[in-house]
C-alpha cells in the first residue's frame, strides 16, 4: 500500500492548487517543493487576474472567456489578496485604432461574466485625473476592470488550505528520482537528507521545470512540448497618485502595465523574451530595464530611467507548443497530459497555464484522475469554487471593514500597518497578534512593521525559513529594508529554526 494517494512536484500556483482542491476532496496529498513555495514563476507574475485583452487579437476567444469568468470567482474566494483594479488605456494614434479597442473591449465585457467589476467607459484624458501624469497627445482613452493579486500568497494560502485539509507540504525538498511500478516510488532529497514516499498516482507541476523532470527524474525519453519565455518587471517609486493602472501599447504590437504597488511604488511590466537554461537563473537585462523604461517614457511625462528602478525580477513563462498555433497564440492556456499504460501507475503533466486559471485546472485535473480512486470517495465534486481561501471568509469588498475593526482592536499599529496585516492575513490577523495588548508584546520590530511575533506566525504557519521567504513572497517588505536590516532577520530565522527558546517564545 502507498504512503500517499497522491503525489505532487512543484509548489507553485498550479501544485498549491491541484493540492488543496484535492486533499479537500479527502485524497492523501503530498506536495514537494525542491525550494521556496512559489519561489519560481508564481511570485514573478504580473499579478493580474485578467482575461488578457490582447489575446483577443489572437482569437483565444475560449481562454479569455474560461479566465475573465475566473476573477470574480477567485476575487470572492481570496479578497484579501485580490482586489479589482481599473485599467486606463490611452489611445495612441500609432496604435491600434480606436474602434479597434472599442470592440475588444467591449467584447472582453461581454464574455466577461461581470456582477461586481463596473464595465468599460470611454475616458477624456485632457479632463480626467488618468490624463494628468500622461504626455499631453493623448487625449481620449478607455478604462475598463481586471483584478491584481499578491501572486505568492495566493500559493502560500492554497497550501495552508491543502495542509489544514490533510495534505502534507514538504519545501525545500527535491524530488531527484521516481521509479515507477504499480505506484509511484520517490527519492526525495530534503537538505542533504534523503527520504522515500510511495504514491498511487504522481502529478509534474513543475511550471517551466516540467521537460526538466520528466527527463531527468522521470527519465522519460525528450519530447520538448514547451517553449520557455523570459518576462522581467521592474519596480520604481510611484509615477502617479491615483490608484489606477495603465495599459500601454507598445511599439512592438506588445503591451506594458503600470501597476500602482504596495503604496509606494508602481510596477511596470513585462517583457518577452526567449530563453533557454535553468530558469532559476533568469534574472532582468538592463536592455528589458530600457525597454520597459522607453515605453513608459512614450506615454509619461515624468521620465524614468534605469537608476530609478529599486527593484527588478523576471519569471519564465512554460509555454505549451502543440505545434497548431503561432508564437503569439501559443497563449496562456494549459494542457493537461495523462499517461495511464496498463498495469502502471498514473502520471499527469501539467503544460502551460495562467494564475488566473489555476482553480480550474486544479479541477480539472483532479475530474482527468477520478477513473483512478475509488467512487465510494466524496472527491468526484467540484468544490473550489465557492469555497473561501484562507483568511479569505469575508465579503469581497470587505477590506476596508476589517482594517477598521483592526484598528479598534489594537489601535498601537497604525493604519498603514493594520492595512498591510489585513491584506496580507485577511480574518486570520487574529492569529498572527495573538491578543497583543501593546506593541512592545509583539516583540522586536526588525524594519517597516515586520515583527518578531509575526516572524514566528509565518516559520510556524507559512512554511517559510529564510529572510528572503519573508521579505520577498510572504510580503514585499523587501523593498523597504536594508541589507543591515535583512541580515538581522535572517539571524533572528536562523537561532529561532535551531529552536533557541530566545527567539521562539513570546516576551
Ligand atoms: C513574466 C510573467 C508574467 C505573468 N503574468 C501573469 C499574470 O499577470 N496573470 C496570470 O494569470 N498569469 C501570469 N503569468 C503566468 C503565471 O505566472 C504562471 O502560469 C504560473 O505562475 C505557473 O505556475 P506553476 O505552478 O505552473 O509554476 P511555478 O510557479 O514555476 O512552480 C513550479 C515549481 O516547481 C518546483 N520544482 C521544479 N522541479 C522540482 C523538483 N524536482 N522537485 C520539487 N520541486 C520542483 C520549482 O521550484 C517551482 O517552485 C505570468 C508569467 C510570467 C513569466
Amino acid at each position: 500500500m502507498a504512503d500517499f494517494d497522491l503525489a505532487i512536484i512543484g509548489g507553485g500556483i498550479n501544485g498549491a492548487g491541484i493540492a488543496r482542491d484535492a486533499a479537500g476532496r479527502g485524497l492523501k496529498v503530498v506536495l514537494l517543493e525542491q525550494n521556496d513555495l512559489a519561489s519560481g514563476t508564481s511570485s514573478a507574475s504580473s499579478k493580474l487576474i485578467h482575461g488578457g485583452l490582447r489575446y483577443l487579437e489572437h482569437g483565444a476567444l475560449s481562454l479569455v472567456r474560461a479566465a475573465l469568468s475566473e476573477r470574480e470567482v477567485l476575487l470572492r474566494a481570496a479578497p484579501h489578496l485580490i482586489r479589482p483594479l481599473r485599467f486606463v488605456l490611452p489611445v495612441e494614434r500609432s496604435g491600434r485604432s480606436r474602434l479597434v479597442l472599442r470592440l475588444g473591449l467591449l467584447l472582453y465585457d461581454v464574455i466577461g461574466r461581470r456582477k461586481i467589476l463596473p464595465g468599460t467607459r470611454s475616458l477624456d484624458l485632457i479632463t480626467d485625473e488618468a490624463g494628468q501624469p500622461l504626455k499631453r497627445r493623448l487625449q481620449r482613452g478607455y478604462e475598463y476592470s481586471d483584478c491584481f493579486a499578491d501572486d505568492a500568497r495566493l500559493v502560500v494560502a492554497n497550501a495552508i488550505g491543502a495542509a489544514e485539509a490533510g495534505a502534507s507540504i514538504l519545501t525545500r525538498t527535491r524530488c531527484t528520482r521516481a521509479d515507477r511500478s504499480d505506484i509511484w516510488q520517490l527519492i526525495l532529497n530534503s537538505r542533504g537528507r534523503r527520504d522515500v514516499v510511495t504514491e498511487r498516482v504522481l502529478i509534474n507541476a513543475a511550471g517551466p521545470w516540467v521537460d526538466t523532470v520528466a527527463e531527468t527524474v522521470l527519465r522519460q525519453a525528450p519530447r520538448r512540448r514547451l517553449r520557455l519565455d523570459k518576462g522581467s518587471h521592474i519596480v520604481v517609486p510611484r509615477l502617479y497618485d491615483h490608484d489606477r493602472a495603465y495599459i500601454l501599447q507598445a511599439g512592438d504590437n506588445r503591451v506594458v502595465f503600470a501597476i500602482p504597488f504596495q503604496n509606494d511604488f508602481t510596477l511596470i511590466g513585462t517583457t518577452d523574451r526567449n530563453f533557454s537554461g535553468d530558469p532559476a537563473a533568469a534574472v532582468p537585462t538592463g536592455e528589458e530595464t530600457e525597454y520597459l523604461c522607453g515605453v513608459i517614457n512614450n506615454y509619461f511625462r515624468t521620465a524614468v530611467g534605469a537608476a530609478d528602478v529599486v527593484w527588478a525580477f523576471a519569471g519564465v513563462r512554460a509555454l505549451h507548443e502543440d505545434g497548431t498555433r503561432s508564437p503569439q497564440d501559443i497563449g496562456r492556456d494549459y494542457t493537461l497530459g495523462l499517461d495511464k499504460q496498463f498495469g502502471e501507475a498514473p502520471l499527469l503533466t501539467v503544460y502551460g497555464g495562467k494564475l488566473t486559471t489555476y482553480r480550474r485546472l486544479a479541477d480539472e485535473a483532479l475530474g482527468r484522475l477520478a477513473q483512478f480512486f475509488p467512487r465510494s470517495q466524496s472527491w468526484s465534486h467540484s468544490w473550489t469554487a465557492n469555497s473561501p481561501l484562507p483568511g479569505g471568509d469575508f465579503v469581497y469588498d470587505g477590506v476596508p471593514a476589517l482594517v477598521a475593526r483592526a484598528q479598534q482592536r489594537w489601535p498601537f499599529l497604525g493604519r498603514p500597518q493594520s492595512e498591510r496585516l489585513v491584506r496580507a492575513y485577511g480574518t486570520r490577523v487574529e492569529k498572527v497578534l495573538q491578543g497583543a495588548a501593546r506593541l512592545e508584546d509583539l516583540g522586536e520590530n526588525f524594519a517597516a512593521g515586520l515583527t518578531a511575533a509575526e516572524v514566528r506566525y509565518l516559520m510556524a504557519n507559512e512554511w517559510a525559513q529564510t529572510a528572503d521567504d519573508v521579505l520577498w513572497r510572504r510580503s514585499k517588505l523587501g523593498l523597504r529594508f536594508s541589507q543591515k536590516e535583512r541580515a538581522a532577520l535572517e539571524c533572528f530565522m536562523t537561532l529561532a529554526d535551531k529552536g533557541d527558546s530566545r527567539y521562539n517564545d513570546p516576551p
